[in-house]
């Protein structure tokens, strides 16, 4: 089963990588901010996850990271 990692404090918060997803798995969470004041992006039900890395290719900041 693929797993999803984020740096989570290189994000943003531009939602880029919650437009890709396939499965609509990656979403922003709006229950805390990383250390530049953004809410990060996060994998819910990542057992829904199938590895594409869509997700980790759109990032600008290289915030996500797929294992496959
Ligand atoms: S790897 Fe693909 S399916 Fe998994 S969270 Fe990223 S975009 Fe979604
Ligand atoms: S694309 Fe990257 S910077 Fe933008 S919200 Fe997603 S993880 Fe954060």
């Amino acid at each position: 089963m693929a797993k999803v990692f984020f740096k989570e404090d290189r994000c943003k918060g531009c939602e880029l990588c919650t437009t890709v997803c396939p499965k609509g798995i990656v979403v922003m969470a709006r229950d805390r901010i990383n250390n530049k004041g953004f809410q990060p992006a996060q994998v819910i039900e990542q057992d829904k996850c199938i590895g594409c890395a869509f997700c980790a290719m759109i990032c600008p900041d290289v915030v996500i990271e797929v294992e496959k």
